[in-house]
């Protein structure tokens, strides 16, 4: 069996120290194979930004280990660490994190750069993940030339294109109109058919519907763990309009 693409470990996450202390993770533990989709749930102050911090490799865990893709994170330093996430995370967020006055080409090949790869091989590849998102037309526009779903599209397209081990976004139609929700939706159960491993913060239960599993958190402990759809098939709207 290859490694789960994250391990987390009966991980805590305590935030300052004493009487004030703030229990924000309390023993979580989550194994998310390769392939699956996830939704992480919870209400406001559960803790899936602290949860997503961690996978993200932004933040480690107090008590407790985290796997990504094989590697212990806990042994890492900084330097160590922001190589891992270049090379094994897409991030996704909800304001898009654009680069302002970059077009949306030179955004995706950003993370390339980071990387070392060379330009030429470079625009190759962003022009490949910008294709993918349904904005091949829009490769030269700037960000404020481009609607918030365009955005996100690049956004998506920038996360996609180092073919990370893991896409990971924190509520990434939490600004978007239903139209532009519908979209990027739309591409990432594209992805997930095509065997990418998701991770997705949400509080709508519109958008776990797409998830093969739900995570819901409560308190900063995992409360329920559902399977939607299995990991190895496509999630469950394809699954739905394949059947219609
Ligand atoms: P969610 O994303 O589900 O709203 P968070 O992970 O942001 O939850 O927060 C979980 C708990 O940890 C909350 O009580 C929050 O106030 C607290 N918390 C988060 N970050 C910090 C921090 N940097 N310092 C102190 N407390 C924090
Ligand atoms: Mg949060």
């Amino acid at each position: 069996m290859a490694a789960p693409v994250l391990d987390v470990r009966a991980a805590t996450k305590r935030y300052g120290e004493g009487d004030m202390a703030v229990h924000a993770l309390r023993g979580v533990s989550l194994r998310v194979e390769r392939g699956d989709y996830v939704m992480i749930m919870g209400a406001s102050g559960s803790g899936k930004s602290t949860l997503m911090n961690i996978l993200g490799c932004l933040d480690i865990p107090t008590e407790g280990r985290y796997l990504l893709d094989g590697t212990d994170v806990g042994s890492l330093e900084e330097r160590q660490l922001s190589v891992l996430r270049n090379r094994k995370i897409g991030f996704i967020f909800q304001s898009f994190n654009l680069i302002p006055r970059m077009s949306a080409l030179a955004n995706v090949e950003l993370p390339l750069a980071y990387g070392g790869v060379k330009p030429a091989e470079r625009r190759r590849r962003a022009l490949a993940a910008l294709d993918q998102v349904g904005l091949a037309e829009r490769v030269g526009h700037e960000p404020n030339e481009l609607s918030g779903g365009q955005q996100q599209r690049v956004a998506v397209a920038r996360a996609l294109v180092t073919a990370p081990a893991l896409l990971l976004a924190d509520e990434p139609t939490g600004n978007l109109d239903s139209r532009s929700t519908a979209d990027v939706l739309g591409i990432l159960d594209r992805l997930s058919m095509s065997g990418r491993t998701i991770a997705l913060i949400t509080h709508e239960d519109e958008v776990a519907a797409h998830a093969k599993r739900v995570v819901r958190l409560v308190d900063g402990q995992i409360i329920e763990d559902r399977r939607q759809a299995p990991v190895d098939g496509p999630p469950p709207r394809l699954a739905a309009a394949e059947a219609r």
